[in-house]
């Protein structure tokens, strides 16, 4: 009885899980592709592409493929998409040879794509209020 039960529960969390990364715009295009510009920077798991709304002159998203939702979830089994996520926005800084950026993530009624991105922001003036 217990047992049919944990696999219910087990059963259910997974389907949420697809269900929400199926329903995910970043999911969507990390799979299917159809960004509006060629990646900046593509790894086995993470992709870095121009933001379609850039609120400074360099504003780069970097984004992990699997879909880890926010800061507030990343667990134990994100660590190497988390550290790739800063190796690549090192390896952009150097090639876009960046003397000063930012990075930033959004958080709750501030995250509008609810799929983990880091901000690489660099350049002019940063309109912090639009992002
Ligand atoms: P958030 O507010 O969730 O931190 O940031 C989401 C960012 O994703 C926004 O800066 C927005 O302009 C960007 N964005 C939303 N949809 C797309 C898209 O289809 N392609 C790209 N490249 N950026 C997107
Ligand atoms: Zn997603």
């Amino acid at each position: 009885m217990i047992k049919t039960l944990k696999f219910f529960v087990k059963e259910a969390g997974l389907r949420i899980k697809y269900m929400t990364s199926r329903d995910c715009i970043f999911c969507k295009l990390i799979n299917d592709g159809g960004w509006a510009s060629e990646p900046i920077l593509e790894t086995d798991s993470i992709v870095a592409v121009s933001d379609i709304n850039p609120v400074a002159d360099v504003h780069i998203l970097i984004i992990p493929k699997n879909h880890i939702e926010s800061v507030l979830t990343i667990g134990e089994k994100d660590s190497r998409d988390i550290i790739e996520m800063f190796s690549v926005a090192q390896k952009i800084v150097e090639e876009k040879k960046l003397e000063a950026f930012r990075l930033a993530f959004n958080a709750g009624r501030f995250q509008h794509v609810p799929h983990l991105h880091m901000h690489l922001l660099a350049g002019g003036k940063v309109q912090w209020s639009k992002l």
